[in-house]
C-alpha cells in the first residue's frame, strides 16, 4: 500500500530517513496508475522512462546533487509540450503527434529533479468543465466515479486524487485548474496572469491561459508557483520582477482580514445547499477568528460568464486556425486538394464543443458583428477588472464557491450549452481580471463529494493568497 504523502516536504523526510526511495515512490504510483486505469486519468503513463529516472535521482540524493523537486512524482495535463512525448490536447486532430521541444514549465520541473510520469486527459483543447470533452472519453472521479472530475484539466485532478502520481500540473483558463481542484478534494492555484511561462502551452485563450498546480498542499502549490515562475525570453507577457520565495516564506497568517464574499453566492438558487452551508460555516469561522466579512454585491455579475466566453471563444478561433491537415497530426484521408485537407481535416479531427467555439469565435470577430460583440466584450472585461481592482483596494480577499455544485454525474447532458458555460460563474471573474485565484478543499457533502471555496487576491499578491490558504485550511 502506498502512503499517500501530503507535501514534499514529508516525502523528503521518508527519504533522508530512507524509508522510502525515488524508485519505491514511482513503482507506488505507476501501481495505483494499473489499478485505477478505468478512470481514465492518463492518455499515456511514461512508465519506463520515471523507472529509471527513479534511479538517477535516488544516487542523486545519495551523493547529495539532488534538486528541489527531488522526490516529487508530477503529471502533465496533456496541453503541455515536452520533447520527444506525444502531445495531444486530447484531440483527434493532435493524434499521433510528437513534441519538437519542451515547454518552459518542463524544462524547469526537470532542472530540480521533479520526474514526470505521464500526461493526463483533458476536456479537447481545454474546453469544458467536466473532462466529458476529451477524444479519449471521459474522465471518472476518485470519489465517485459515476460522477466527473471537473475539466478542463480533469485527468490531472484524478492522477493527484487517486494517488497515481504526488502533483501534477494544469492550465486554467477560466478556472480549468481550480474547478476540477475542487471536485477533487484538491488544492488548485491559478496564478497571475503573466506568471508563468506560457511558451510550449497549446493555447487556447492567450489573454487568459495560465499553468497551475494541482496538489494536496498549500506548501507543494507555493513551491512549485516559485520553480515554474518567473521571466522567460519566450514569452512576452510575463513580469520581469524577480520571483518571491514563495514556499520559504510561507507562513500561515492569522493576521486579521477584510474579507469580501459575493451575497449571490448565497443568494442564488443555482448554487447548491451543501456549498452554500459550507461558504457560511467558513464566513461564521472567519468572523469568530476576529476578522472583517462582509457581503458584497458584483453588479456585473449577470456579464462575466457571456464576456469571458465570447473573448475565449475569439481567441480560441484564432489560436486553433493552425490545425489545418498541413502542419500537425492529423489529416484526413479523403483529402485531395489544399482544401479538402483544411475542411476534412478539421471537420474530422475536432470534436463538437471545438467546433462550435471555432465557429462563434469567428462570428464574433466577423466584420459587422466585431463592435457588437467582441469590442464590446472588451469594454466590459474592463470593468469587471476595475470593478474586481476596487474590492481587492478595500478588502485583502474575495471568498466565493469554486463551483455552484459539486461534481456532477457523467453524461448530464445539457441541451443548451450555455447552460454549462454558467457553472463558470465562481470562476471566470479571476481569469477576466487576471487576478490570482486559488481553490481549496473544505470537507465533503452527505455523499461523500469534495467542495472547493475560492480566494482571490490582488495581482502579484500570491504570498499573501498561499499565506492565508495556508491558515484557512487549518482552520
Ligand atoms: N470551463 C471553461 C471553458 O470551457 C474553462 C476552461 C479552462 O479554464 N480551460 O472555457
Amino acid at each position: 500500500m502506498t502512503t499517500l504523502y501530503s507535501s514534499l516536504d514529508e516525502i523528503k523526510r521518508d527519504l533522508q530517513s530512507n524509508r522510502v526511495t525515488v524508485e519505491g515512490l514511482v513503482k507506488g504510483y505507476l501501481a495505483r496508475a494499473k489499478e485505477y486505469k478505468h478512470l481514465n486519468a492518463y492518455n499515456e503513463v511514461f512508465e519506463q522512462e520515471a523507472l529509471s529516472r527513479s534511479k538517477e535521482i535516488d544516487a542523486k540524493i545519495k551523493a547529495g546533487t539532488a534538486g528541489r523537486l527531488a522526490g516529487m512524482v508530477i503529471a502533465l495535463k496533456d496541453n503541455i509540450c515536452y520533447k520527444d512525448h506525444k502531445v495531444s490536447a486530447s484531440s483527434k486532430i493532435l493524434d499521433g503527434f510528437t513534441s519538437i521541444y519542451s515547454s518552459t514549465i518542463v524544462e524547469r520541473l526537470l532542472a530540480e529533479d521533479a520526474i514526470i510520469i505521464g500526461r493526463c486527459s483533458c476536456d479537447e483543447f481545454a474546453m469544458g468543465g467536466g473532462n466529458e470533452n476529451s477524444y479519449y472519453g471521459p474522465v471518472k472521479n476518485y470519489a465517485d466515479a459515476t460522477r466527473v472530475p471537473g475539466g478542463s484539466s480533469g485527468g490531472s485532478a484524478v492522477a493527484v486524487q487517486a494517488g497515481m502520481c504526488h502533483a501534477a500540473i494544469g492550465t486554467d483558463t477560466g478556472g480549468s485548474v481550480r474547478q476540477p481542484a475542487s471536485f477533487c478534494g484538491l488544492v488548485g492555484l491559478k496564478p497571475t496572469y503573466g506568471s508563468i511561462s506560457r511558451h510550449g502551452i497549446i493555447a487556447y485563450a492567450s489573454s487568459f491561459d495560465q499553468v497551475g498546480p494541482l496538489t494536496r498542499s498549500v506548501e507543494d502549490a507555493a513551491l512549485l508557483l516559485e520553480i515554474m515562475g518567473g521571466a522567460d525570453e519566450y514569452d512576452s507577457t510575463l513580469a520581469q520582477k524577480p520571483v518571491p520565495q514563495y514556499e520559504k516564506q510561507l507562513k500561515s497568517d492569522t493576521s486579521k482580514k477584510k474579507v469580501a464574499y459575493i451575497q449571490e453566492a448565497l443568494s442564488s438558487p443555482g448554487v447548491d445547499d451543501e456549498v452554500k452551508t459550507t461558504l457560511v460555516k467558513y464566513i461564521d469561522k472567519l468572523r469568530e477568528e476576529g476578522h472583517t466579512v462582509k457581503p458584497v454585491a458584483f453588479e456585473f455579475l449577470d456579464y462575466i460568464v457571456p464576456t469571458y466566453y465570447i473573448l475565449a471563444m475569439a481567441e480560441a478561433s484564432s489560436n486553433l486556425a493552425r490545425y489545418d491537415g498541413v502542419h500537425y497530426g492529423y489529416r484526413s484521408p479523403e483529402a485531395v486538394d489544399l482544401l479538402t485537407t483544411y475542411k476534412r481535416s478539421r471537420s474530422e479531427g475536432f470534436g463538437t464543443e471545438v467546433k462550435r467555439r471555432i465557429m462563434l469565435g469567428t462570428f464574433v470577430l466577423s466584420a459587422g458583428y466585431y463592435d457588437a460583440y467582441y469590442a464590446k466584450a472588451q469594454k466590459v472585461r474592463r470593468l469587471i477588472k476595475e470593478k474586481t481592482d476596487a474590492l481587492l483596494q478595500e478588502y485583502d480577499f474575495i471568498l466565493i464557491p469554486t463551483a455552484p455544485e459539486p461534481a456532477f454525474p457523467i453524461g448530464r447532458k445539457e441541451k443548451d450549452p450555455t447552460v454549462m458555460y454558467l457553472y463558470d460563474i465562481f470562476t471566470v471573474q479571476a481569469s477576466l481580471a487576471g487576478v490570482p485565484a486559488i481553490s481549496l478543499p473544505v470537507g465533503d457533502t452527505s455523499k461523500g463529494l469534495p467542495i472547493g471555496l475560492q480566494l482571490l487576491t490582488k495581482r502579484f499578491a500570491e504570498q499573501d493568497l498561499l499565506n492565508f490558504a495556508k491558515y484557512f485550511v487549518e482552520l
